[in-house]
């Protein structure tokens, strides 16, 4: 690894070291034009063709239709809480959310303030742990759409098949945590958002893919800044974008096509999160993951040990060998891997070795 640490960051993550190596390259003297990207002007040509290219390949990975605008917009995923609400209701339409963990909680308080919120399950009383069976929800007629969180980064939950709704409700899923971590059909939701910061580059971008007949009906208070069709109208440029995170973005969409796409991709997460949460099963309760097999996260592997002393332990000893972040979320503690596109099968590979080395040592 070099002079590199393995990162298990939730978030800024870990970004394939190809990529960084790649901006770095082209840092000082964007290919020939005589500056840095992040000194261009947005509307040049040089940026266009980076803003382009970055939407035309995440198209390709994703298979977006036709009929779904792509944004690129500022504020977080935590400015499309409100953004939605304002864009997709009037403030008398009720939207539903299924709240799996803090992220969908907080989605449905924004919400909350610009339509009439309703949580139609939440887990918290199981401490967030498992996601419903369709059977479990009581989906509100005319609901205007169904929030949910496809990964809570936190609590480690992650959708493996969507819900589905009523005829005209529409799936709204927060993907900031598992985008492009596998294929997705987008065709199933009327809006994907997602925050760059875990899966595909620097924080500064917010994704958002929304189906174009769902634009131009935002609440006449909506500021102008959240508003998909200013948005949209303007190609994500009506103001100055963030161009250097769309940049390293784009760089990371080019990075996953060249390894064959979601397919592939969603193969290799497959067998990280294997490896990590075999080895949490195999230890016979040293280690606990408290998420229902069938739900478990393939970005976000939290798991716990006997007390708190002795997981501030193993992540000492952790980062003592180059392995960083495992601290879990201040909110839930215990231990959090994530692992995302990005993280090496040999990172995970030197975690778990870590784990039966700490085991053996404390039994
Ligand atoms: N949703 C999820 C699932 C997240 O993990 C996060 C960030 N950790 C957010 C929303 C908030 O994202 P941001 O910090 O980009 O506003």
């Amino acid at each position: 690894y070099g002079s590199r640490v393995i990162n298990f960051a939730a978030g800024p993550a870990i970004l394939p070291a190809n990529v960084i190596k790649k901006a770095q390259s082209e840092l000082y003297n964007w290919r020939g034009s005589g500056m840095s990207i992040m000194e261009m002007s947005h509307r040049g040509k040089e940026f266009l063709s980076v803003i382009q290219q970055a939407e035309a390949d995440l198209r390709d990975l994703l298979k977006i239709p036709e009929n779904y605008e792509v944004l690129f917009l500022q504020g977080g995923a935590t400015t499309q809480f409100s953004a939605i609400p304002l864009n997709l209701c009037t403030s008398d339409d009720t939207a539903d959310f299924i709240v799996t963990g803090s992220w969908g909680d907080k989605a449905f308080k924004e919400a909350q303030k610009y339509c009439k919120g309703k949580v139609v399950w939440t887990g918290k009383a199981e401490k967030y742990s498992s996601i419903p069976n369709q059977s479990e929800l009581n989906v509100t007629v005319g609901a205007k759409y169904l929030h949910i969180c496809a990964n809570e980064t936190i609590h480690g939950v992650e959708y493996k098949d969507y819900p589905s709704t009523g005829n005209d409700t529409l799936l709204v899923a927060d993907m900031s945590s598992n985008f492009c971590s596998k294929p997705v059909d987008v065709s199933k939701f009327g809006l994907i958002y997602a925050g760059a910061q875990k899966n595909i580059g620097p924080a500064g971008v917010t994704i958002v893919i929304v189906r174009k007949d769902l634009i131009g009906k935002a609440q006449p208070s909506t500021p102008i800044m959240m508003d998909y069709k200013i948005h949209s109208e303007n190609r994500s440029l009506y103001n100055t974008p963030p161009c250097f995170a769309i940049y390293m973005c784009g760089l990371v969409f080019g990075d996953l096509l060249s390894q064959g796409g979601l397919e592939a991709i969603e193969r290799k997460n497959v067998e990280k999160a294997e490896l990590l949460y075999d080895a949490i099963d195999a230890s016979e309760g040293f280690y606990k993951c408290p998420v229902e097999k069938n739900v478990r996260s393939l970005m976000n592997v939290p798991f716990t040990m006997a007390t708190p002393e002795m997981e501030a332990q193993f992540i000492k000893e952790a980062s003592a060998q180059g392995m960083v972040q495992l601290k879990g979320h201040r909110s839930v503690g215990g231990i959090r891997a994530s692992i995302y596109n990005a993280m090496p099968r040999a990172g995970v590979e030197r975690l778990v070795a870590h784990m039966k080395a700490f085991q053996a040592r404390h039994i």
